[in-house]
């Protein structure tokens, strides 16, 4: 469904008349630049209500009855650059044109009830964003370590996402799985039939990691959630590219239709940060598929508390050797990491481009492209759940070892 709204820039007074393609979400926020001046004009849409919808104008603009230069605008399908201006697009024949090409390609038919479990199915892979704000006060009540109310909230879930009815880990784990459907599921996929594999080949020592593991997993699956919340925070900055990993389909550059640096420019350093906490768990498990006790390393006399020591960007070169494990930090670029964290990052909204100065070298500029940058974001975000996922599967399992050793000793 397309909206149409006009509104007049307060900075220039060129009108725009806005097609919005209105999606899922209860909020959907667009930030775009003029195209008289160049400055962001923020508009926020309110579905909470349908089929009413509520305009909220934000930044920079008020409504008009003229109308003025189409700006079509989309919260989750591809605007191209070629159609942004075009009077007649719609982004949702676009996408199910993309569809049905892939479809032809792929020589898919689905029959009727193939076709409708598939979509209740896609449906809870597309709308995260919804389950975000349930999910959370699961997930917040578990980080405080009040497991019971957590658990609790997560069967009253149960009937839209049946996995909760296990309890609050177990819907974590089943909310970013979902996050890398399609996409990025391999990711996990690759890395948790690894884990096994060296657990199955060393499994005393796998035992006694499982020990330590518990004593700090906690710690990190609560770090993770501050990543979750920055990124369903700014959803309407990453969602169309997040979508369309989601549907396997690429993406084309100049589709992309928010541009809130503000936002977003924080993101990557956090993210990077508590990757590089994160990857404890694959160093002690590489120490292990070495032959080696799980927390000393081939260096002599280095050990895990001294690892836990290092700079973060050097904490993944243990792990590198194995291919399961370092695809998970693919997107790990610390002179990215150091303009977001280190606010050296200036935004060009004409150009989109954003520049920052690496810290090792304050005299030379780099740029990226905005895209490339929410694209490393998002890319963050497959990380970081794909990492959750791998310290919730190995907490179950110590668990489940726990509870076995207690039967048999009873
Ligand atoms: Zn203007």
């Amino acid at each position: 469904m397309i909206q149409r709204i006009n509104v007049k820039c307060l900075t220039c007074g060129t009108i725009s008349t806005l097609r919005i393609d209105i999606g899922h979400s209860k909020e959907q926020k667009h930030v775009f630049n003029c195209s008289g001046c160049g400055e962001e004009i923020e508009i926020k849409l309110d579905l909470s209500n349908p089929p009413n919808v509520g305009f909220d104008l934000v930044n920079n603009c008020e409504c008009c009855e003229e109308e003025g230069i189409i700006e079509n605008l989309s919260s989750e399908n591809q605007i191209p650059e070629s159609y942004r201006h075009d009077p007649f697009f719609s982004p949702g024949i676009f996408a199910a044109q993309q569809l049905f090409a892939e479809m032809k390609e792929k020589g898919v038919t689905l029959d009727r009830k193939e076709y409708e479990r598939g979509v209740s199915e896609a449906e809870r892979i597309l709308r995260l964003d919804d389950e975000w704000p349930k999910i959370k006060r699961a997930w917040s009540q578990f980080n405080k370590n009040n497991i019971t109310l957590a658990d609790n909230i997560s069967k009253q879930n149960s009937i839209q996402y049946p996995e909760s009815a296990a309890g609050a880990l177990h819907w974590i784990y089943d909310f970013c799985a979902r996050t890398l459907c399609n996409g990025r599921i391999q990711l996990l996929i690759d890395a948790k039939e690894k884990i096994y594999e060296i657990a199955e080949k060393y499994e005393e020592e796998f035992d006694k990691y499982l020990v330590y593991h518990s004593s700090n997993v906690k710690n990190r699956i609560r770090k993770y959630y501050s990543i979750f919340e920055r990124f369903f925070d700014a959803y309407s900055e990453y969602s169309q590219l997040f979508i369309s990993y989601k549907l396997n389909r690429p993406f084309i550059k100049s589709a992309l239709s928010s541009y809130d640096f503000a936002k977003t420019r924080d993101f990557y350093g956090f993210a990077f940060e508590v990757l590089g906490s994160g990857a404890v768990t694959f160093a002690a498990i590489q120490n292990i598929e070495a032959g080696i006790e799980y927390d000393t390393f081939a260096t002599k006399d280095f050990t895990l508390d001294n690892y836990l020591q290092i700079d973060k960007v050097n904490r993944i070169k243990c792990f590198e050797r194995i291919p399961e494990f370092i695809n998970i930090y693919s997107e790990y670029n610390v002179s990215i990491r150091n303009g977001s964290h280190h606010a050296t990052f200036e935004y060009d909204p004409t150009k989109k481009i954003i520049s920052y100065q690496p810290k090792k070298d304050p005299q030379k500029i780099y740029t990226i492209d905005y895209f490339d940058y929410i694209n490393g974001c998002v890319e963050l975000l497959f990380s970081c759940s794909s990492m959750v996922c791998i310290d919730i599967l190995l907490f179950i399992l110590a668990m489940k070892k726990q509870k076995s050793k207690k039967s048999r000793h009873s």
